[in-house]
């Protein structure tokens, strides 16, 4: 059976499409390779979030076509995800050597694709049509990597924690972004088909799970494979009064029920999604960990508005500061864009003033970058690049100012970890997540993997965490 290697561009979203995708052809007989170089496909899942994003997916197929047609002329090379989606037979005229394009509904087709392709039935394939009930069909995980089909129950997974995917698409209508294009309207999984997925993953070994979706906090209120709203509770809460629970709420009580299941996190909510509901739910769901991920985007509210981010900061605000009343150790990031189109001087300082005084513990950091067809393109006074660049650079300094204050402050405390596996720079050391999501790595071994480990950070370098195993007793 043919290999295939996936490269992943962009956010976690795309992360748990691509992993999907490669479970779906393990479980079809192929191999994963463990580069592009050795594959007989090769798939690229893009990004358009940002121009940037997109020149490197179009690079790298640049740089694998010309291979290609030149050493291995029967490798199958397609284009998945955003980009795929906003882009369709534009790519293929691009780029003559792509032979499959698969939109953002259409991932669960990868496997019957590559077979029409590499059998010789059909030359080029595009699919970007918008494909009902797609939202629940992101399901296959690949928790033993590439020994997955072999299907040995026993082994320890490779992975400890795994992605749910709860919905697709987004209706919030930013002005600077793509994603409404490139994912479609919002839809939602069913409670019970999200809980039936996690509960698979809970008794293969999986101990956190990350509940994911463009904007998680507008789950269930828009269409989706259970458009009624009753059909989104589980059973065991069918019996209860009605409630004023919003359905994000209510799922993340079902998915809190698993046995087994040590932890759950979830991104991206959407500020303005942040009702007491939720605030209360991290108050009283203690596998709910300690950790949120909330898009500010900008600190001033003229910028705000432009945006149609439909909160002020004072409001931002005020929903950090219930959310440390729940949970004091909360820790908290967020994305921020610099340079949108009108940002002045002032209204930069603002968002700067805002980082201060939230003191996020890390945030992702973007220059505005115009997206076709979004109003923030069309708007006046775009940003020079230059001022754009000159204030990503002040906002890193102050949230890596910030950052290691924070970090440094966990140095001779004890904290709770959950052990993922060996370190990504360094295999002979495990690594570890906080509750707070901070990581930690530590002298360890395999039989450490899937522990919940005390340990004594001893040390902080730039947003990782150094420790060692605590010993009982000590202090
Ligand atoms: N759920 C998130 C939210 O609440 O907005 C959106 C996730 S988006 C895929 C990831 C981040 O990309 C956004 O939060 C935003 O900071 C950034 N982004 C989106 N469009 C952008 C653009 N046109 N230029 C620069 N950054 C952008």
């Amino acid at each position: 059976m043919p290999s295939v290697f996936i490269k992943t561009y962009g956010c976690q979203m795309n992360e748990r499409d691509s992993e999907a995708v490669a479970a779906q052809l393990v479980a079809k007989g192929y191999t994963l390779a463990p580069s592009e170089t050795v594959a007989d496909v090769v798939l690229l899942n893009t990004c358009s979030v940002r121009d940037f994003a997109e020149k490197k997916a179009i690079g790298k197929m640049q740089n694998l076509a010309a291979d290609v047609r030149k050493n291995r002329p029967n490798v199958v090379l397609g284009f998945m995800g955003c980009m795929a989606q906003s882009r369709g037979q534009e790519l293929i005229d691009k780029l003559p050597d792509v032979d499959l394009v698969l939109g953002t509904q259409k991932f669960h087709h990868a496997a019957d694709y590559l077979d029409e392709i590499l059998t010789g039935h059909r030359d080029k394939i595009v699919d970007v049509a918008a494909e009902s009930g797609s939202e629940a069909t992101i399901r296959e995980h690949l928790l033993y990597g590439n020994i997955a089909r072999n299907g040995d129950g026993h082994r320890p997974p490779l992975q400890i924690t795994a992605y749910v995917s709860i919905m697709q698409g987004c209706n919030q209508r930013c002005t600077f972004c793509i994603v409404p294009d490139t994912r479609g309207e919002e839809r939602s999984r069913s409670i019970p088909d999200i809980v039936a997925e996690c509960r698979q993953l809970v008794s293969q070994g999986v101990k956190e799970i990350t509940l994911l979706g463009q904007i998680v906090t507008s789950y269930g209120k828009r269409g989706g494979s259970s458009r009624e709203p009753e059909n989104f509770l589980p059973s065991t809460l069918d019996a209860r009064p009605s409630t004023t629970k919003t359905p994000f709420v209510q799922l993340l009580e079902a998915v809190h029920e698993i046995e087994g299941l040590q932890r759950i996190r979830f991104t991206s909510p959407h500020p303005k999604g942040y009702g007491d509901d939720l605030i209360e739910a991290y108050a009283r769901l203690p596998k709910l960990v300690e950790s949120a991920h909330l898009p500010v985007q900008s600190g001033s509210d003229r910028v705000l508005k432009l945006m149609h981010r439909g909160y002020t900061r004072e409001r931002f605000l005020g929903l950090i500061k219930k959310l440390r009343r729940a949970r004091p150790d909360i820790g908290i990031t967020t994305d921020i864009i610099v340079g949108f189109p009108g940002e002045t001087e002032d209204d930069f300082e603002l968002t700067l003033s805002l980082a201060r005084e939230v003191e996020f513990d890390n945030a992702y950091l973007f220059k505005y970058s115009p997206r076709r067809d979004t109003p923030a393109a069309e708007m006046p006074d775009q940003v020079p690049l230059k001022i754009r660049e000159e204030r990503n650079h002040r906002l890193l300094e102050t949230i890596n100012e910030i950052g290691k204050r924070k970090y440094d402050a966990f140095v001779g405390r004890r904290t709770q970890i959950l052990v993922e596996g060996p370190s990504r720079k360094n295999p002979a050391r495990m690594t570890g997540r906080t509750r707070c999501n901070k990581i930690v790595v530590f002298e360890g071994s395999e039989r450490h993997r899937g522990q919940l480990l005390d340990v004594k950070i001893t040390r902080a370098g730039s947003f990782t965490l150094y420790g060692d195993p605590a010993i009982l007793g000590e202090d």
